[in-house]
């Protein structure tokens, strides 16, 4: 992992556990994570945070959610929550819409 990674992860981690705190939600009901290009609706990199669950079906449609298994982070995507991403780059590897 080089070090632009490493520093990446290391916010990633932080924020995920400072927005935690600071919305005092339970994970069941809050969704943290990207999109992933070229699936993106503007071009840099933003974190979406949002409560759950949806209200529609076309919001929950934008932002699928997609567990992995035993071998993968997850599954055949747009999105990656933050725990995925920050599994996906621990073990080195890209976020990309395949399952990694
Ligand atoms: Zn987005």
């Amino acid at each position: 992992m080089n070090c632009w990674t490493s520093l990446a992860l290391n916010r990633l981690i932080a924020s995920e556990s400072w927005t935690r705190s600071f919305t005092n939600v339970s994970s069941w009901f809050l969704r943290m994570g990207f999109h992933i290009p070229p699936f993106n609706s503007v071009y840099h990199l933003h974190l979406h945070v949002q409560g759950l669950p949806y209200q529609s079906k076309f919001r929950a449609a934008h932002y699928p959610y997609r567990p992995g298994n035993n071998t993968r982070s997850k599954g055949l995507t747009w999105f990656a929550e933050v725990s995925q991403t920050i599994d996906i780059l621990e073990k080195g590897k890209r976020v990309g819409v395949l399952p990694v």
